[in-house]
């Protein structure tokens, strides 16, 4: 694929999602839970948010762009209106010395690396020109990039069974609840999406920052079918030259729905509130 024609993807789906910063949208939780609904276990814990250890000047403007977005605290009025736990869930970001977002299964927290932020930042200022624009595309890549590492602790705290590499199941996951959270939500996914393709081309430096990943194009593409296939008559532009190639995209509401179902019914022992379809 040439050059031009690469760049022409990544703008014509980023230049739709740049007006993602502000909230994860909290809907009011209709489907409340039913006095007949098992829970594996009682709630006892939250999703909290914590700014860490932050030297560097430069890394400290990325943990006041997260907290003044209120983005991050946002999604944790989400994630503890909906998932039980049975102790806090912490989700750090911090200097870390490398680039890098990972979920330890030993401590039982997340963590975001202010060098990855400063990475989103670079990436995202060789295709988008103002500040604002690539504060959005940053904070928005920052939000699937957190979804990510929590389906790998979903995994882990639900001790949850699926087929296939953990690595794409973590996506699809944070696909299915991204995609189920409003017009932000999808549009957090298709940022993240777009990251891994900047990293893939020639644009930018190419880090490989997470281990045992899909190839970034290819995540790129099944996030954008995912998100496509959630509501194929709203994402109807994903498709065409510059896009989801039309065989693929023929198939992608089944994906998705099939995800959907997966998941759903895994979650449904760890949920108060179902976890929403995007297809609505
Ligand atoms: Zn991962």
């Amino acid at each position: 694929m040439s050059m031009s024609k690469k760049k022409g993807i990544v703008l014509s789906v980023l230049i739709l999602v740049v007006g993602l910063f502000y909230y994860i949208g909290v809907e009011d939780q209709n489907g409340q839970l039913g006095s007949s609904k098992k829970l594996a276990f009682e709630d006892k814990g939250d999703f909290k948010i914590v700014y860490g250890k932050t030297q560097n000047p430069r890394y400290a403007e990325y943990n006041k762009l997260l907290e003044s977005s209120k983005g991050f605290e946002s999604i944790a009025v989400f994630l503890n209106g909906t998932f039980i736990l049975q102790k806090d869930f912490p989700i750090i970001i911090e200097e870390c010395g490398f680039i890098n977002a990972y979920y330890t299964p030993d401590e039982k927290k997340i963590v975001i690396c202010d060098e990855l932020l400063d990475n989103l930042t670079q990436n995202f200022s060789y295709i988008v020109k103002t500040k604002e624009e690539v504060d959005r595309a940053v904070t928005g890549a920052a939000y699937f990039i957190l979804f990510h590492e929590l389906g790998h602790g979903m995994i882990d705290v639900y001790n949850l069974t699926y087929s296939g590499k953990e690595e794409d199941v973590a996506d699809q996951l944070a696909s299915v609840i991204l995609t189920g959270l409003g017009e932000d939500g999808p549009k957090a996914a298709i940022t993240g999406a777009n990251y891994f393709y900047i990293t893939s081309s020639e644009i930018g430096p190419g880090y490989a920052f997470w281990d045992e990943h899909a190839l970034n194009q290819q995540r790129y593409y099944n996030i954008l079918c995912w998100v496509y296939g959630s509501n194929p008559p709203k994402f109807n532009y994903f498709v065409g030259t510059y896009g989801l190639p039309q065989d693929r995209a023929a198939r992608c509401q089944y994906e998705y729905e099939k995800m959907f179902k997966f998941w759903d019914a895994n979650l449904t022992p760890y949920v108060k509130v179902q976890i929403k379809a995007g297809a609505n």
